[in-house]
């Protein structure tokens, strides 16, 4: 099927740098701040926002992954469980500002899974949520705090996200399955 682009790598790097601006607006500047990444597209995004912050303030916040895995035959299945299958979160949460970032927002599932493996490691003093793209059918009520960019889709669309760390690329597509 015909892929349509919604987003250059133009684009992305003024999304990306928005968002960076935006955390540092609402939070203040960076005290208390830690950025953890959803595997696997999150984390370079993750890593992205991290960096234009240390660009902007100067300062480098840590940095964690999640390793989330969806267990569902394909995006349109209703039940799928995410599983956690790794933190690496090198550094105590507790009391932290702790920023939560991951390529495609859905039904907030995954979100939810991240958010109690989050609240295992500690008491964070909150977490906000950084999303490239939201593309809406949330069946959680779970929203993100920075948005890149809104898409409305169909439940049979699926977005593709390509970034250079892992595709070589920078640019989000939008498909029918
Ligand atoms: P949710 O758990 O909110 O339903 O889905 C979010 C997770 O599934 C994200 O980690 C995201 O990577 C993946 N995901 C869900 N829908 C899409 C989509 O249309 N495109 C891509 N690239 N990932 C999606
Ligand atoms: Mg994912």
């Amino acid at each position: 099927r015909e892929k349509v682009q919604i987003m250059n790598a133009d684009e992305m790097r003024r999304v990306i740098t928005r968002i960076a601006h935006e955390i540092l607006e609402r939070n203040a500047g960076t005290d208390d701040l830690v950025i953890i990444g959803i595997r696997r597209r999150g984390v370079p995004l993750a890593r992205r926002i991290a960096e234009k912050i240390k660009e902007i303030e100067g300062t480098s916040v840590p940095f964690g992954t999640l390793d989330i895995t969806l267990y569902r035959d394909d995006l349109s299945q209703l039940d799928y469980h995410p599983l956690v299958r790794k933190t690496e979160v090198p550094f105590s949460i507790t009391k932290k500002r702790v920023i939560l970032v991951d390529d495609v927002l859905f039904t907030g599932r995954t979100a939810r899974a991240a958010l109690d493996a989050l609240v295992d490691l500690g008491r964070p003093e909150f977490i906000q949520l950084a999303v490239l793209i939201d593309r809406g059918h949330r069946e959680l009520p779970i929203r993100a705090d920075f948005v890149g960019k809104n898409v409305p889709t169909s439940r049979r669309e699926v977005i593709n996200v390509n970034l250079q760390e892992v595709d070589g690329e920078d640019k989000v597509t939008i498909a029918e399955k």
